[in-house]
């Protein structure tokens, strides 16, 4: 079965309520086309206005997080019933700002991931190599553990996006080369067909992330095993809309 291509974009902690309806309103109508499916992964705080923006246009709104219980204390989450309320399908685990900055562990990581599914969201769950495991040849032994523990537990695979985002690509415009990108992917893969089965494997969407833009986007997409991208910085201009559009 055909991969249908997912490019997301990651505004991080970017945009306002105004800036974004503004965005999105310059967005709708260049993305009418799109053959992929397209989401935008904002702030929580703009998620209701966003939505409402996006209202009526292939944009899907995601958020950036979600927690592993149900309610409680737990200030400055939110949680799954908090995203369904208002439509949000997406959610991105695990980002590598998340794992740096906020102390985000593959086992967190495996605890988001396996609540979002149990509510019917769709974890986009981020992995990768920081430069110096590149550099030491570590590569895929991280990405091994990034798997295995971060997806522990999961029974379908297909239900979930991962994305593998090499940390030292990240918004630092040194993006990996198509070869890079395709070759770490296909391990990904194939990793993931040895824990879930080949066939599962074979049907999981992958992203590449790291510095990807609207020049770029041609090359990676073209790629076997690259069935679409998350996207930062280049997600909060119109031009995002040129990686949307990635094969027109
Ligand atoms: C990201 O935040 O997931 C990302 C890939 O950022 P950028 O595109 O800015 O490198």
């Amino acid at each position: 079965m055909a991969r249908k291509p997912f490019i997301a974009g990651n505004w991080k902690m970017n945009m306002t309520a105004e800036s974004g309806k503004e965005l999105i309103a310059q967005l709708k109508p260049l993305v009418k086309e799109a053959k992929c499916n397209v989401a935008l992964c904002v702030p929580a705080i703009l998620i209701p206005a966003m939505v409402k923006a996006a209202k009526g246009s292939k944009i899907k709104i995601g958020a950036q997080n979600v927690h592993f219980a149900k309610s409680g204390a737990y200030t400055g989450e939110i949680s799954a019933d908090m995203l369904k309320e208002y439509g949000v399908k997406y959610v991105i685990i695990g980002h590598s700002e998340r794992r740096q900055y906020f102390g985000e562990t593959d086992e967190t990581v495996n605890k988001r991931t396996l609540f979002a599914l149990e509510n019917e969201l769709t974890p986009i769950v981020c992995v990768g190599e920081t430069l110096s495991e590149r550099e030491n040849g570590e590569t895929e032994k991280v990405l091994l553990k990034q798997l295995t523990v971060g997806l522990n537990g999961v029974t379908d695979v297909t239900k979930l996006v991962i994305a593998y985002e090499p940390v030292w690509a990240i918004g630092t415009g040194k993006t990996a080369t198509d070869e890079q990108a395709q070759e770490t992917i296909k391990y990904i893969r194939n990793t993931l067909g040895k824990i879930f089965g080949v066939k599962n494997a074979n049907r999981v969407i992958i992203q590449y992330g790291g510095s990807m833009n609207a020049q770029n986007c041609k090359g990676l997409m073209a790629q076997p095993d690259i069935d679409g991208g998350l996207i930062g910085g280049a997600s909060l201009k119109p031009d995002f809309a040129t990686i949307v559009n990635f094969d027109k």
